[in-house]
């Protein structure tokens, strides 16, 4: 199995909420293995949503491992229908997007969040996750409820900026 083609921006499906899953079958493990491979076969690249591969399933992968901004990491989150559903603190970081690969921009999120979705096996996970992690996790659900990280800049005049290069 190869790495998906990547859906970028102004792509149809990145602008539509996703649909929840009903039941982890073999259909969306095979998705999950599919996203976690694409992701890694793209360096840097932290997290991926189910609408960038063209699947409308709330379904999201992401691992901050070795990142030089994660302090702590929990590995490899398999989300599947995650949801945030308790957020501390407001921080405003640079974000970039594998859907929108010539521009980055200053984002308002929280620092600390809870997040609750249901793994490749279909079990009932929960993660308090802080700073970068935290901030993946609102960047991927912001996907699978149809939003970018544009939709959050508070001046678009001055938070966003085009990229010099992809190192
Ligand atoms: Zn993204």
């Amino acid at each position: 199995m190869s790495a998906l083609p990547i859906c970028h921006f102004p792509h149809s499906l990145l602008k539509q909420p996703t649909q929840f899953v009903a039941r982890v079958d073999e259909k969306v493990q095979k998705l999950i293995d599919a996203m976690v491979k694409t992701m890694r076969h793209h360096a840097r690249c932290v997290g991926l949503a189910a609408p960038q591969v063209g699947s409308p399933l709330r379904v999201a992968v992401m691992d901050g491992t070795g990142h030089p901004k994660v302090a702590a990491s929990h590995g490899l989150l398999i989300l599947v229908n995650p949801q945030i559903d308790h957020t501390e603190g407001i921080v405003v970081q640079r974000e970039g997007c594998l859907s929108i690969p010539d521009l980055t921009a200053n984002v308002r999120r929280a620092t600390r969040v809870r997040l609750k979705a249901f793994d490749q096996f279909g079990a009932a996970r929960e993660w308090w996750l802080e700073g970068f992690e935290a901030i993946i996790a609102q960047h991927e659900v912001d996907h699978l409820d149809g939003k970018l990280f544009l939709d959050r800049v508070a001046n678009v005049s001055t938070d966003i900026f085009h990229r010099k290069s992809y190192s």
